[in-house]
């Protein structure tokens, strides 16, 4: 049964949308820089699902991007049916929806459809180093990519219950944080560079209740050149 005020959220999503798609800046916050705006569609894995094995097994990428990740997608496709939204980038669906209540399912799966794209493309089998313009900032803000990964595993056991932990460029400065459940940087005028998963999902075949394993376990396999790429777009 459709909730009464269904009819009534989508209307004003969509005019939401329209005012975004309007307007050159989409919100009044510091616009993050996006090198290529994602559509409402899930991106192919850029790697085989056992190419993360044995830090992620092939049974986690199955389940996480084929019914977790893709079942935002479906979702948010359901949402948006009919309305400007259907039109719109992810991050333009998250930048109009964000701090919303009467919004939030789409905000929730637009958020997390675009977060989860990003996780993906955070890692990449057997790692990879970072570009000279990465290498500089991270050496001018936290001295060592050894201290950031530091900071970044404890931001990801630091955050309590499902979310996420970012390294993210602030104006070019680069800052880790985590967020709760869907919440991104993007909201907050920065840009995301990499992300760790730590919803449940995405280590419990693997490693049960034990997120720092995974954590420790997947800081080798992180997309260093990729961050730079989207540092410098
Ligand atoms: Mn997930």
């Amino acid at each position: 049964m459709i909730p009464s005020n269904r009819r009534d959220v989508l209307r004003a999503a969509a005019a939401v949308g329209t005012v975004a798609l309007a307007s050159a800046a989409p919100v009044a916050r510091a616009a993050p820089r996006i090198a290529k705006p994602s559509p409402q569609v899930q991106p192919a894995l850029g790697y085989a699902p056992d190419a993360l094995a044995p830090a992620i097994s092939a049974q986690t990428v199955d389940f996480h991007y084929n019914k977790h990740h893709k079942g935002y997608f479906a979702n948010l496709a359901k949402l948006v049916a009919g309305t400007a939204m259907a039109a719109a980038s992810l991050e333009d669906v998250v930048l109009a929806t964000a701090g919303k209540p009467d919004q939030r399912a789409l905000f929730n799966n637009a958020a997390q459809a675009l977060n989860h794209n990003l996780y993906w493309q955070s890692l990449t089998p057997g790692g990879s180093a970072p570009m000279a313009a990465l290498e500089a900032a991270i050496t001018r803000d936290f001295g060592t990519r050894a201290a950031l990964e530091a900071e970044l595993a404890k931001a990801a056991m630091g955050q309590f219950g499902s979310g996420w932990a970012w390294l993210a460029s602030d104006a070019g400065k680069l800052k880790v944080l985590a967020t709760g459940n869907a919440d991104t940087p993007l909201t907050m005028g920065m840009t995301p560079l990499l992300v760790i998963d730590v919803w449940e999902h995405a280590y419990y075949l693997d490693k049960q209740n034990r997120r720092a394993d995974y954590v420790a376990a997947i800081l080798p396999l992180l997309d260093w050149a990729g961050a730079s790429a989207r540092l410098t777009a």
